[in-house]
C-alpha cells in the first residue's frame, strides 16, 4: 500500500499539502504525514475549534492535555523540517484564510469517528475542498471501518489493519515557505479557567513511557488489579487518554504488546498482557457502533425503551435534578459511589468496573436517563472517546436492548473491592459523621422498580424483534460468524468487561 501511495505522491509535481492533525498528535505511524512527505511543500495544522470548546462534552482538562500534546508535536515536527501552525476558529474559515497565505492543493488527515458536530464540520470541510479544487484524503488510523456493510468479518479486518506495517517514518519535509509556527496558546488565551490539579503528561514520549512501563512489568497483575480502585490506577495500562488524543497509534500499542508477549519468559506477565491485548480490540469495536449509528450519542439504541425514563426527550417529565446533582457531586449517601465520583472528579480517570457502577447507580437506583449523566462523565474522563463512551453509557443503563442487565450493588462492590474501607475513607473522609448524607434512595425499592420496568419491557414482542435487528447490526461476532439464536442474548455473567460487548 505504501509504495502505491509514494509513487502517486512522487508524481505530484508542484503539489503542496496541508496535514490536518486532529486526534492523532504524533509523528510515528502517521499515514497522512507519510503521504505528504514527498510533496513540494507541506505544512501541519492544528485547529482549536469553537464547536469543540463549546460542546457539552468538553472540559478545560481536555483542552489542557491537547495543548501539551501539541506543544511537543510542534517541536518534534520542527526537528523534521515541518512547521505546525495552531489556529483557532471554525475549520472551513481557517482553511479559507490559510489558503491566502499558502496555496495548498491537498489536504491530508485521519478519519475521525466523533460527535455530531465533528461530522457536520467534516461535511463543511468537504464542501469547501470541492469548491476550491483541493483534494482531501482521509486515512484510517484505528480498526473502525467507514461505510461498513456488515459486522461479519470485522474482527479479521481489525487484525489485518493492526498487523500491517506502520506508516513509513516521516522524517524530512520540504517545508512550505514563508509561514512560521507561532506559540501554542494557553488555556487563559483561549478564555478557559486554569486547572485545579496537574494533568498526566501529554505527548508521544509520555505515551510510549506509559506503554513501556506497563509492558515492562506493570501489566503482570493486570487481570487481578483492574477491578479494585485501590489497585487499578497502577495495574491498568493508563494508555486510554493517549489513544484518545492519538499520541500513540492503536497499531503500535497492539504490535508492541504482541511482541512483548512473544518475547517474555515471564508467564505471569504474558498472561496479564494477553488480557490487555484483547481489550484493545474492544476500543475499536465500540467506536464502530458510533460510526455505524451516529444517533447513539443522544438516542436509545433500543427504541422500545424510549419514554421509560424522564429526560430522554420522549418521556414528558424532566430529569430529577436533585438526584443528578447529588450523583455528580459525590454525595448520594452510598459511600462507594461517592468515593468513585470524587476520585474521578479529582483525577480524570477511573477503572472500568467503577465507571460501570457509577452509571448503573444513576440508571437503576436513581432512574436517570443516561444522556445528562453521560455528558457530565464525558467532561470528567480525560480519555473521553465518544464511540466507547456512549456505547458504554447505554449498555450500563440497559438501553441497548440486547445486553444482560447488570445492576451493581455499591455495598457489594465495597465489600469485594475495598474490604478494609481504605479507598472509601480516602475519598469520603467524613464517612460515619453527621456531615455525611443519608442515602438519597431506598436501594431495595429502587432496584426492584427498575427491574420490573425493564424486564417487563424486554418480554414484549416488539422489544424481542428489535433486539435481533440490533444484534445483527452492532453485535460482536464470535469467530467472525453471523449471529445465531444462541449468541443473540447473553445470559451468563462474563468476566470483567466481557459481557459489555453489545
Ligand atoms: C460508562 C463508561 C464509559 C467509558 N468511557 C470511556 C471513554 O470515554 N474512553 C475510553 O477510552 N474508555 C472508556 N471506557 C472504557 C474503560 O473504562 C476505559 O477504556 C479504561 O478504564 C481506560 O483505562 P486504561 O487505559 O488503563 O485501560 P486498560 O484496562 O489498560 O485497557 C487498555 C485499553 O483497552 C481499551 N478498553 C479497555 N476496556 C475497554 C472497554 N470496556 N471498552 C472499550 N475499550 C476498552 C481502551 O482503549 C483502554 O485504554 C468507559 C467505560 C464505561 C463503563
Amino acid at each position: 500500500m505504501w509504495s502505491r501511495i509514494q509513487s502517486r505522491a512522487r508524481d505530484m509535481t508542484g503539489a503542496a499539502a496541508l496535514v490536518w492533525f486532529k486526534r492523532d498528535l504524533r509523528v510515528r505511524d502517521h499515514a497522512p504525514l507519510a503521504e505528504a512527505m514527498h510533496l513540494e511543500g507541506t505544512l501541519g495544522l492544528v485547529v482549536i475549534e469553537p464547536q469543540w470548546l463549546e460542546s457539552p462534552e468538553c472540559d478545560p482538562r481536555h483542552v489542557g492535555f491537547l495543548l501539551d500534546c501539541v506543544a511537543q508535536l510542534q517541536r518534534d515536527l520542527a526537528a523534521r523540517g515541518l512547521t505546525l501552525l495552531v489556529r483557532t476558529g471554525a475549520m472551513p474559515q481557517v482553511l479559507e484564510s490559510l489558503r491566502r497565505e499558502f496555496s495548498f492543493t491537498h489536504l491530508f488527515s485521519h478519519e475521525e469517528t466523533g460527535p455530531g458536530w465533528s461530522y457536520t464540520r467534516d461535511l463543511a470541510v468537504a464542501d469547501w475542498c470541492r469548491s476550491q479544487g483541493v483534494q482531501w484524503t482521509e486515512l484510517p488510523q484505528t480498526g473502525v471501518v467507514r461505510r461498513l456493510r456488515s459486522r461479519t468479518g470485522w474482527a479479521g479486518r481489525w487484525a489485518q489493519r493492526m498487523n500491517a506495517p506502520e506508516a513509513p517514518a516521516a522524517d524530512a519535509f520540504k517545508a512550505a515557505p514563508g509561514l512560521q509556527a507561532c506559540a501554542v496558546p494557553t488555556l487563559r488565551e483561549l478564555g478557559l479557567p486554569a486547572l485545579a490539579a496537574p494533568l498526566p503528561a501529554g505527548g508521544e514520549r509520555a505515551a510510549w513511557a506509559t506503554l513501556d512501563s506497563f509492558l515492562g512489568g506493570r501489566g503482570r497483575d493486570y487481570r487481578r488489579a483492574m477491578s479494585s480502585p485501590l489497585t487499578a490506577a497502577e495495574g491498568c495500562s493508563r494508555i486510554s487518554a493517549h489513544l484518545t488524543f492519538g499520541t500513540i497509534s492503536m497499531r503500535c500499542v497492539h504490535q508492541a504488546t504482541e511482541a512483548r508477549i512473544a518475547a517474555t519468559p515471564d508467564r505471569s506477565l504474558a498472561y496479564g498482557l494477553r488480557g490487555f491485548a484483547s481489550r484493545l480490540r474492544w476500543h475499536c469495536h465500540f467506536m464502530q457502533k458510533l460510526e455505524d449509528e451516529p444517533a447513539i450519542e443522544w438516542r436509545n439504541v433500543a427504541r422500545s425503551v424510549d419514554g421509560l425514563r424522564a429526560g430522554d426527550g420522549v418521556h414528558e417529565g424532566a430529569i430529577d435534578r436533585e438526584r443528578l446533582q447529588a450523583w455528580c457531586e459525590g454525595r448520594t449517601g452510598f459511600p462507594m459511589v461517592d468515593a468513585c465520583m470524587r476520585q474521578l472528579r479529582a483525577t480524570g480517570w477511573l477503572n472500568f468496573r467503577m465507571r460501570a457502577m457509577l452509571v448503573s447507580f444513576a440508571a437503576y437506583h436513581l432512574w436517570l436517563h443516561w444522556r445528562e449523566p453521560g455528558l457530565f462523565l464525558a467532561r470528567q474522563f480525560l480519555d473521553f472517546e465518544p464511540g466507547i463512551h456512549w456505547s458504554q453509557m447505554q449498555m450500563q443503563s440497559g438501553t441497548t436492548g440486547i445486553n444482560t442487565l447488570r445492576i451493581y450493588s455499591p455495598a457489594k462492590q465495597a465489600r469485594d473491592q475495598d474490604p478494609q474501607g481504605l479507598y472509601i475513607r480516602r475519598w469520603v473522609p467524613e464517612i460515619g459523621t453527621a456531615a455525611y448524607p443519608r442515602p438519597i434512595v431506598d436501594e431495595r425499592t429502587a432496584v426492584a422498580a427498575a427491574k420490573d420496568q425493564l424486564y417487563g419491557l424486554r418480554k414484549t414482542h416488539a422489544a424481542q424483534t428489535e433486539a435481533s435487528a440490533i444484534q445483527h447490526k452492532h453485535g460482536s461476532r464470535k469467530s467472525g460468524l453471523p449471529p445465531t439464536a444462541t449468541t443473540k442474548r447473553r445470559t451468563r455473567a462474563a468476566p470483567e468487561g466481557q459481557g459489555q460487548l453489545f
